[in-house]
């Protein structure tokens, strides 16, 4: 098992992560260009257990389009997000890529919602890396399968 760290801007929340293999994807969707205040988010959906977070975290709560909610969880003083839980699957969360001590560990594997991303965005042309013009149509179970094909 690999112990994997990360934290936010200021230092003040420190997590670790132990999992094998990590597996990001970007979303390119507008609520996330939103959060990420940049492009795109990477998000590295793991196992909620497989997560210990330390420090002083707040969650801001917001509707999903399926009609479910989420906690997005960031520190409270310097505001960085850490990951998401959703009300309808909470003991998956998804890690905000870019935490990690070491992000270069991250080659998102999926684009979602590239029919948003920015326009001056070239997409990698590697046909191992699936391209969403929207979402998956079960993206609950889309996730489920990323983390189950990283255990095997
Ligand atoms: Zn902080
Ligand atoms: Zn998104």
């Amino acid at each position: 098992m690999t112990h994997r760290r990360g934290g936010c801007q200021c230092g003040a929340v420190r997590y670790e992560l132990s999992v094998e293999r990590l597996t990001a994807y970007a979303c390119h969707c507008l609520e996330c260009q939103k959060q990420s205040a940049s492009a795109f988010a990477i998000s590295v959906p793991v196992k909620a257990d497989d997560l210990v977070v330390e420090g002083p975290v707040a969650a801001y709560e917001r509707s999903t389009d399926s009609g479910s909610r989420t906690n997005c969880w960031f520190c409270s003083t310097c505001g960085t997000r850490i990951y998401h839980q959703s009300a309808r699957s909470p003991q998956i969360v998804t890690l905000k890529g870019g935490t990690l001590d070491d992000p270069s560990v991250l080659a998102p594997i999926a684009h979602l919602w590239v029919s948003r991303k920015q326009p001056w965005l070239e997409m990698p042309a590697t046909p191992d890396v699936e391209m969403f013009e929207t979402q998956p149509d079960d993206l609950k179970a889309w996730r489920d399968r990323l983390i189950a094909s990283r255990s095997t």
